[in-house]
């Protein structure tokens, strides 16, 4: 597989204090240092978007904003979004390795990848930043995809905030499926219960809206009752991953309680998803986590899955079994009831959930 980092991404700060920081780049390369798979991916190559391929996801006159920021030591966007003078730079770099990744994954020989970049990106908008985010990689990414020739992408997004901006990219397109699983009520408001898309893309937005305090029991209830079973019957050609670690359990800007094993999990359904409909295809973009621990932990579960590298039983990690359970009676009433509902809006669109309600 290939991994894409850059020195870019950790020159991009926001206010003094901010969650979205620098350390969490530093937290993962201090933890890819030790990893054992370091073997076993090779270092993608780096680059900037272009102007136009900005364009697919974001308006000229947003780019230009953004744009106008460069070597300005401090602009703001909105109350949590703040670009320095390297912001315009780290950003258009995140989005053109998101756009490398799928051109190498699309040209091979390697078909998985992982770009580690900041900012990130679910949040932005077509015509404002938000967030946290400035360009939406993950709908950049996506764009490239089918302007190279793919006719469906899916985009799953497990960050634990909803992707307003990916699900407002293609809101009424056939062409992308966009399933988040976030926690609601909370940032940033959307994703709500009855989001199915609309006009062609009715149907192409899952949106699962979970209460606070949901554990891996929960997540997985949801993610194999719905989520994958809506995303094998898509079939895509390329599986894109909002890959944000901050539903876990100690993050400190959500509620939400995942384990660290839950990645692992995530990522074997992520893999078995592309490998069976997406001829392996599978595009990680990290979006949020904010407990640097927690996140370097993370990402490492997740690699150690899009490695092929062994999974579970390393000393001081949950373990797989915990999280890995099928066990309805672990889920909470109150999750389980919000799955029938869901299956029950989303079935007259896929078929295939007739054999999970
Ligand atoms: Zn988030």
């Amino acid at each position: 597989m290939l991994l894409y980092r850059d020195s870019l991404f950790r020159l991009h700060h926001q206010t003094h204090g901010h969650p979205e920081r620098p350390e969490r780049l530093e937290a993962i390369d201090r933890m890819l240092q030790q990893a054992p798979y370091a073997d076993r991916f090779h270092v993608g190559e780096c680059r900037d978007a272009t102007g136009d391929e900005l364009a697919r996801a974001h308006s000229r006159s947003y780019i230009h904003r953004v744009a106008a920021t460069h070597g300005v030591p401090h602009t703001r966007f909105d109350s949590d979004t703040t670009a320095n003078e390297h912001s315009y730079a780290a950003a258009r770099r995140a989005a053109g390795s998101a756009i490398a990744a799928v051109d190498a994954i699309l040209d091979g020989p390697d078909r998985r990848a992982f770009v580690l970049s900041r900012p990130p990106g679910h949040h932005a908008e077509a015509a404002h930043a938000a967030g946290f985010c400035f360009f939406n990689n993950a709908a950049i990414a996506a764009e490239h995809a089918l302007a190279r020739g793919l006719r469906r992408v899916c985009i799953l997004d497990w960050d634990v905030h909803h992707g307003n901006g990916s699900m407002h990219s293609f809101y009424d397109r056939p062409d992308v499926l966009y399933a988040s699983v976030h926690e609601y009520p909370h940032f940033p408001g959307t994703g709500r219960f009855g989001d199915i898309g609309h006009g062609a893309g009715e149907g192409y937005t899952i949106s699962c809206p979970l209460p606070a305090g949901c554990a891996d029991a929960d997540y997985l209830h949801v993610l194999r009752n719905l989520v994958y079973p809506v995303a094998h019957e898509f079939n895509p050609d390329l599986v894109i991953v909002s890959a944000g670690y901050d539903a876990h359990r100690r993050d400190p800007l959500a509620s939400m309680k995942l384990s660290t094993a839950a990645y692992e999990v995530f990522a074997v359904l992520d893999c078995e998803l592309a490998d069976s409909r997406a001829g392996g295809r599978l595009l990680y973009l990290l979006e949020g986590g904010y407990d640097t621990s927690a996140l370097a932990e993370g990402v490492d579960a997740s690699l150690r899955v899009l490695t092929g590298s062994t999974a579970a039983g390393t000393p001081g990690r949950d373990t797989v079994a915990e999280a890995d359970t099928d066990d309805t009676a672990k889920v909470d009433t109150s999750v389980q009831d919000v799955a029938r509902r869901l299956i029950e809006l989303y079935k007259p669109y896929w078929p295939g959930l007739e054999a999970f309600s």
